[in-house]
């Protein structure tokens, strides 16, 4: 729709082709909960799916219209759903298209979070496979004639796998099943799923898009590419009353945001909208600082393991040249035995100990004492996590900063 124009370009100018009041450059905030008509008509029409509009803030409201608009435009789909929380998302998600006695398929390095919520789907009558998803042939071996959904992400946190996107990609459209892909890692900006026939894109907006760590959001995006027509868990009224491309996203919206309740607030959609013109700017600067700090950890003595697939050694070094513009701003690097890590990480100064990742400060985070505690000991043997790891979500300071703060806490280690 805009892709004759530049990321950026099209971002900055979204808003203004919504006709904002006075022609302001912003989509206002509004703190409305409720819409009133003047002819009762209009407010059926709007419940009736027979005008576009607004009834009750729940479903939508003009500013979370306008930041999905963007999301749309930066993923190239055909429509979004904006969320409270990237988890609020997935959750839906799952919820509005799976039936009990349905399959999924999902990545064995899936998000802490989202791994505990898709157990919790399987406790709910929703069977589950993890599998090794950096090859398609494990997504192969689990397929069962009652799987509907594969659900990966780019690029894995902590240890940085990155999913077979485009041979799994073949496998869905082959088979009929939703592909859902977890874009957050990378964003849209280095990486639009569409190219490898996703379904849905997820976003976790209160990470690099909205990219300033003041608002909590996310988004499901469809790609235009699933046919719903032949999707068995569309509900009869959908049907009837929806053309057929919108009936994914319009289960989605009245199941999973009126009816699950995840909805975006005013305030944060406009941090998050005003957050992500700058998407483009911050990526670039974040890129190039993690693979200049992933260089230097790497030749540093007292560092055991770099997990970033800017680096040569990365197992999918190559297949991350090959889809993404840029390497991603997250990795993890591992201690020698011997260096205690807690004293390491708080010899850092400019860094940032905290858990969020996609903001523009430099933050670091020990992971097996916090973000795959729970899994244990023995899971995180099984997964590569070793005791060591540090978790670094890399910021746009100047990088002379950065390297100066790693270099000094190293070498008092
Ligand atoms: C953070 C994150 C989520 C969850 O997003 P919230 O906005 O924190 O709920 C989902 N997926 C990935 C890959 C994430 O990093």
């Amino acid at each position: 729709m805009n892709d004759q124009k530049g990321f950026t370009t099209t971002i900055l100018h979204s808003d203004r082709l919504l006709k904002p009041e006075f022609g302001a450059l912003h989509q206002p905030v509004h703190n409305a909960v409720t819409w009133g008509y003047d002819d009762v008509q209009g407010l059926v029409n709007v419940f009736q799916n027979k005008a576009k509009g607004y009834a009750y803030s729940r479903q939508g409201n003009p500013t979370t219209t306008a930041l999905e608009h963007k999301v749309t435009q930066m993923e190239q789909g055909m429509a979004s759903i904006t969320f409270s929380t990237g988890m609020a998302a997935i959750t839906a998600t799952v919820l509005a298209l799976i039936k009990e006695g349905d399959h999924i398929i999902a990545s064995s390095y899936l998000f802490g979070n989202t791994r505990s919520i898709m157990q919790t789907f399987s406790d709910i009558g929703i069977s589950m496979s993890f599998v090794d998803a950096t090859d398609v042939e494990n997504i192969k071996g689990a397929y069962q004639p009652n799987t509907r959904m594969v659900l990966i992400e780019t690029i894995a946190n902590p240890a940085t796998q990155i999913a077979d996107m485009n041979p799994i990609g073949d496998f869905c459209e082959e088979k009929g099943l939703l592909y859902v892909v977890d874009n957050t890692m990378t964003s849209p900006y280095l990486y639009r799923p569409v190219t490898a026939k996703a379904s849905l894109v997820i976003n976790s907006l209160t990470k690099y898009i909205g990219g300033h760590g003041n608002a909590l959001g996310g988004s499901v995006t469809d790609t235009g590419l699933f046919n719903w027509a032949n999707y068995p868990n569309i509900a009869p009224i959908i049907r009837e009353q929806i053309k057929p491309e919108m009936q994914g996203m319009s289960q989605i919206r009245k199941r999973g945001l009126r009816d699950g309740g995840g909805t975006l607030g005013p305030e944060a959609a406009h941090a998050i909208s005003v957050g992500s013109e700058t998407l483009a700017l911050r990526m670039e600067r974040a890129c190039a600082n993690a693979l200049s700090l992933a260089q230097f950890l790497e030749q540093h003595p007292l560092v055991s393991k770099v997990y970033y697939p800017g680096l040569e050694n990365h197992p999918q070094h190559e297949v991350a040249k090959t889809l993404f513009r840029r390497s991603g701003a997250l990795m993890s690097f591992a201690l020698v035995d011997g260096v205690d890590l807690f004293a390491f990480l708080n010899r850092l100064k400019l860094v940032i100990k905290s858990s969020n990742l996609g903001d523009t400060r430099t933050l670091a985070i020990p992971v097996a004492h916090t973000i795959f505690f729970e899994l244990g000991a023995e899971r995180r043997a099984e997964m590569g996590i070793p005791d060591s790891m540090i978790r670094l979500s890399v910021g746009i300071e100047e990088i002379e900063d950065l390297l100066k703060d790693f270099s000094t806490a190293l070498q008092e280690a």
